[in-house]
């Protein structure tokens, strides 16, 4: 699925084969979780040509997470780009889904080590047609405290957490998982960010225990534009029970209807919810985007 005998990746300055790239058994980052990573999309504009949605804010923020975490990036956010463009050509993709990643070299003590390896890769993407509205559960995993990792950094090792989630929803027989933050808050799903509606209103968590998605922005910013109240505030899985309707948002699935958390249902019909109609702007804005490098 993600590579074949002709896929090119980028990794430290060098086009290679993906099926010939190698990784060091004592990287630290296998050992202690120790990376970071993006997960970006690109699209199809109508002229044809391709346009990687919000590179410089996935960018940025790839920098911001290595930042956090001691590993120093060699390569601005401009040059990221420019590479992610040539590695979208080079492989023939348009509608692609782009993971970078930076990981550390040789190392067994707990600090970070000074080797940092960059590797971009990316693979086709097909839209998501008509996706399935989500059976969500409340999991008994939560978020990580903010006083113990710097959870608003997109970092290899906070992934557990959702791996636990994912895994523990599923194996009830539910779709997805939604964790709490330390206090009892709705935080996130285990790779995505969440809205609900209230009266015609829309709600979701404030930064602090999440990592502020890209998307989340990109949909509070096309529903004030549109007319429509958007208020960051903490909210109870009591409460979420009882809004109209609800949905996730991240860059790989865009918006997601949500049908049930717990198997209680959302009074609204999904097709006329906010999160509809949001869906459909961001599916237009994200193909008539502007192409920056
Ligand atoms: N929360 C978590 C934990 C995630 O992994 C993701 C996916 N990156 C998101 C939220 C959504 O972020 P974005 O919209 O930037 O993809």
């Amino acid at each position: 699925m993600y590579f074949n005998d002709n896929t090119k990746i980028f990794l430290n300055g060098d086009w290679i084969k993906a099926s010939e790239a190698q990784v060091s058994l004592y990287s630290q980052s296998l050992h202690y979780g120790i990376g970071v990573f993006e997960g970006i999309r690109s699209y199809e504009l109508p002229g044809g040509e391709t346009s990687i949605f919000k590179a410089r804010e996935h960018y940025e923020r790839l920098l911001y997470s290595a930042e956090k975490m001691h590993i120093v990036v060699n390569y601005p956010v401009e040059e990221l780009t420019r590479i992610t463009y040539r590695l979208l050509e080079h492989n023939k993709l348009t509608n692609a889904y782009i993971r970078p990643l930076v990981y550390l070299g040789n190392d067994m003590a707990l600090a970070p080590t000074k080797e940092t390896h960059v590797m971009i890769a990316a693979w086709e993407w097909k839209p998501l047609l008509g996706k399935e509205l989500l059976r969500v559960t409340i999991s008994p995993f939560r978020r990580p405290d903010p006083k113990s990792c710097f959870v608003d950094a997109k970092v290899t090792g906070h992934y557990i957490n959702s791996l636990l989630a994912q895994h523990e929803a599923k194996a009830r027989g539910f779709s997805e998982a939604l964790l709490l933050d330390g206090k009892g808050f709705i935080a996130e799903g285990p790779g995505a960010n969440i809205f609900m509606e209230k009266d015609k209103k829309l709600y979701t968590p404030p930064k602090g225990n999440i990592l502020p998605g890209i998307t989340r922005q990109t949909v509070i910013d096309l529903a004030r534009n549109a007319g429509i109240t958007v208020e960051e505030k903490y909210f109870t899985p009591a409460e979420l029970k009882e809004a109209d309707a609800a949905f996730f948002t991240g860059t790989a699935a865009e918006i997601v209807g949500i049908n049930s958390i717990d198997d209680q249902k959302f009074k609204k019909d999904y097709n006329t919810s906010l999160g509809a109609t949001l869906s459909k702007l961001y599916s237009q804005l994200v193909r008539t985007s502007e192409i920056t490098v």
